[in-house]
Formats: C-alpha cells, structure tokens, sequence
C-alpha cells in the first residue's frame, strides 16, 4: 500500500515508530495532489510550502511522533478560516479575503499534530448538493469525473475519496457531510449541534450548522472526532458535554444492538440500487444478532420544506454582512452607498445564493413570517419530538444517506427542488440536532459507492460510531479503498 492509501490509523503506528516522517506523509498526499486533482479539482488553494514546513517542524520538535494526529495530513473545506490563507466560500464575493484567525475546528486539529495541505471545494457558501454551485469550477466524483461528488462539502469528500489527503473537514447544515461521504465513498460524520465548535464557520444556517470529519474508515472519523469535540469559549452554542474516547467501543459487535427503520419515510423515495444496497446490509446485520425494529417518523416528510424556510431564513441574515465594506469584493461600479451594497451584491453572488436570499427575506417579511417562519419552526418541533419517541424503541436509526448514488454532472442544475430531494434523509437530522454518520455499504452495477446513513441520540457518538464499525466489517465495499483511477474527463 501506498503512503497516501494508508488509513490514519495505519499512518500514526509509522510515524509514531519512526518508519515514516511527517514530512513523507504531507509530500505522499501532495503528490497525489499533483497526480489527480487536475482531474477531480478537488482543491481551491494547496498550502504546499506552509504543509511541508510545519512537517519538518513537527519532526524537528518530536511531538509529531507523540500527538494523536502528528504528521496526517487533512484537507480543509474552503468555509473554515485558516490565518493567512485565502478563504472563498467559493464565493467571488469573497475575493482574496484572508481571515486573520484560525477556526477553533481547524486549530485543534492542528495541536493533534495534523497538517493542513489545503482548502476545498463547496457550493457557495455551502449552499447546494453537488459543489456545481462553487464560482471556482465543479468538482468531480473521482469514482467517475462524469459525475458529481455530492455537496456542498464535495471537495473534502472528493479529496479524501482521491487519496490526497488521510482526513477532512466539511460542514453540514441538512447533509453536507454525509451526502457527499456517500456518493464518494467515504466515511463522514455529522457530529451532535453542539459538539464541535464553529467559531472560524463561515455561517450559513446558525441552528444547523455542524463541522465533522470525512475519513476512509470510521475508526479513523473517531480519531479525528477525539480532537475536534468540546467546548470553546468563542462559540457560545458549543456544549460542555464531557468527551470520551470515541474508539473505546469500535470492536463491540452488534448483537442487541437495536436499528430502528423508519420503513414509511424511507418508501418510494429511493433508488432500486440504493434499496438493495440499504437492504443486504440491514439482513447482515441482523445475521450478526442486531434486533431490527420499526419505528415512525411521521414528520419527516415535512423536513424538506421546513428546511427550505429556516434555513434560507437564517442565511438571509447571516449574508447580510456581505456587503462590500467589511470583506472581499466591492464593485468597481458603485456611485452611491446603496449602490455599494446593490452592484456588489450582484455581482459577488451565485444564482442559489441570491435565489436563497430572496425567499428567505420573503419568509421572515411582515405578513408571511407567521405563514411560513413559524410553521416550519412548529413543524420541526414536531420532528424533534418524532425522534424522541423512536428512540424509546431503538439505540439507532438506519436509512439510506442519500437516494441515489452519485450523478451526472449536470443532470439537476436546472431544477432547484430536484437538487433539493438529495437531503430528504439528511435533513431531519439536522432539525433535530442529532448526530448522523454516512458509511459507504456497496457499490452499484456501475460501480459508485452507495452509503448507509445512521442516526444516533444526541450526544451518543459512542454508540453511533460503535455500530457504523459493526456495519463497515459486514458491508459489501472495500474499507479504506481509494477511488481507483478513472479513465480521465469524459467530452
Ligand atoms: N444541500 C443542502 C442545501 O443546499 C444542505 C447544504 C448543507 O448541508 N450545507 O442547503
């Protein structure tokens, strides 16, 4: 196996013996880098020569042999603020902004000893499901370039896919993490809202928000997870829940393990290739003693359309610093003040963000907030509580991450809502807070990784990351594969 092919695991027992520097390991992954990412444009921004000096500095200091993440390279999705470094949103609004701080998430993952090689890929502002909507150029799946790697987070998920880096940072805010996990064939993790900081987030929907990690194998997600959780002073909605060690329960098997399957809301949406997928593996698990039990979550239908109003609502707010004064872009065409905002406005964002701006102005303005805010705050409520009551009858709940595997670029740029339909099982999750994890269960016929999402109690990863081990060793994909090579960008 390669350097970059290896897992993070893997990785640490080398570097920690000796057997390889960080600085092998930060050249293996930029190499690949080099090999692939002409192709797949996975990266906005590579820190080559930052990457390369702080691994030789971690090896001169010996700590890269004793943190738990000395010397592992990791990808950072473009909407986290790294010092010094360019951060776009893949937003032209955003120009050659570079923040003056460091995102909590990012900086702790670098006192682990990990090395940030780059920034990636996103729909603007995270908004979107494929990473078409970025202004830098789409991002391709690197099982097939013909198709998309899922989004918004599809850089991360593309670059850990590609081997051009051991672990990522995503966010996700209705399946950011989970849905491109899925459709690149990797593992990605939505932790608890709360878990994991956001200071250094370029905010998108405030009340479902989440950083997580993409990584090849859920032992390595725990991993990162053991760095990335807790409380921080400078994000307020962070919780001061204790962390425990994330891998102390991955080789527990999954007998009495109980799988709720909310059989009615997982219906008619999917795809058949998806379904047998989904199913095979429920039957594997039940081989290896989990009890299956139904649940219901008879809201979760609605989630769609609740999300649809908060979240353009929240982020109707949160783009309003945007505006030509503070940051990045300011249009050169500007007479008046007004015209500051308006021509800069215009002219630094995307069609879905401004489509998002609009309906969510609209949603909050007099007259309809009580229309449409309100009932989508009391549809989620009822979310909220649907998941409740199913976790009175199971430890987990399984369903398939996305509805279908990866598809043509392309094929759903034209329809907003049929874009939309990528989360329909991603987004309850967010509503609720809970923590959800994607772990990839199969390969179709054309051989595109098909994920398994679960959903845990809040604040339960343990058990989340328990049982995803227990389905990673039974599912029909190859653990820890790198997409293999393919054929080069289709005309
Ligand atoms: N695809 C969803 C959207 O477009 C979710 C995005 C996300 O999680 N950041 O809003």
């Amino acid at each position: 196996m390669s350097l970059h092919e290896l897992s993070i695991a893997e990785l640490r027992r080398r570097i920690a013996s000796g057997e390889v520097t960080p600085l092998e390991a930060s050249d293996a992954a930029l190499a690949q880098i080099d090999a692939r990412d002409r192709d797949v444009h996975a990266f906005l921004d590579v820190h080559k020569d930052r990457a390369r000096a702080r691994a030789k500095a971690l090896a001169e200091s010996g700590t890269a042999k004793t943190l738990p993440l000395g010397g592992v390279p990791v990808a950072i999705k473009d909407n986290m603020c790294v010092e010094g470094t360019l951060t776009t949103c893949g937003s032209k609004i955003l120009g050659k902004y570079q923040p003056p701080y460091t995102a909590t998430a990012v900086a702790r993952l670098q006192d682990a000893g990990a090395i940030v090689i780059g920034k990636t890929n996103l729909d603007e502002f995270a908004m979107g499901s494929s990473t078409e909507n970025s202004a830098f150029g789409v991002t391709r799946n690197p099982w097939d370039l013909a198709r998309a790697p899922g989004g918004s987070s599809g850089g991360s998920a593309a670059a850990v896919a590609a081997g051009m880096a051991a672990a990522s940072l995503g966010s996700d805010t209705g399946g950011s993490i989970r849905q491109p996990a899925a459709l690149c064939g990797v593992v990605g993790v939505k932790p608890t809202y709360g878990r994991v900081s956001r200071y250094g987030l370029v905010a998108f929907a405030s009340s479902l928000d989440q950083i997580g990690p993409f990584t090849r194998s859920v032992e390595d997600a725990a991993l990162v997870l053991n760095a990335l959780c807790g409380k921080d002073q400078m994000d307020a909605s962070s919780a001061s829940v204790p962390v425990p060690d994330f891998t102390s329960e991955l080789d527990r098997s999954l007998k009495s393990v109980r799988i709720g399957i909310p059989w009615t809301f997982l219906g008619s949406h999917v795809d058949p290739a998806v379904r047998a997928s989904f199913d095979r593996t429920i039957e594997a698990a039940k081989r290896e003693g989990a009890d299956v039990v139904e649940v219901a979550l008879p809201n979760a239908d609605f989630g769609l359309a609740a999300y649809y109003i908060l979240a353009n609502a929240e982020a109707s707010a949160n783009l309003a610093r945007f505006d030509g004064i503070r940051y990045g872009h300011r249009s050169p065409r500007a007479q008046s003040l007004y015209d500051v905002y308006a021509k800069t406005r215009e002219e630094g964002f995307g069609r879905e963000v401004k489509r998002r701006v609009l309906l969510g102005t609209y949603v909050l303005s007099a007259g309809y907030y009580d229309a449409y805010y309100r009932r989508a705050q009391q549809v989620r409520s009822l979310i909220i509580r649907d998941f409740a009551e199913a976790f009175q009858k199971c430890d987990v709940i399984a369903l398939p991450t996305s509805p279908t595997p990866a598809f043509k670029l392309g094929d759903k740029t034209d329809d907003p809502i049929l874009m939309y339909l990528n989360d329909v099982f991603t987004i309850p999750v967010n509503l609720a807070g809970l923590p959800g994890i994607s772990v990839p269960c199969g390969l179709s016929k054309e051989k595109l990784p098909i994920g398994l999402q679960l959903i845990g109690r809040a604040f339960d990863e343990t058990t989340l990351l328990r049982v995803a081990a227990g389905m990673e060793r039974i599912a029909e994909f190859p653990t820890g594969a790198v997409a293999p090579v393919s054929k080069g960008i289709p005309t």
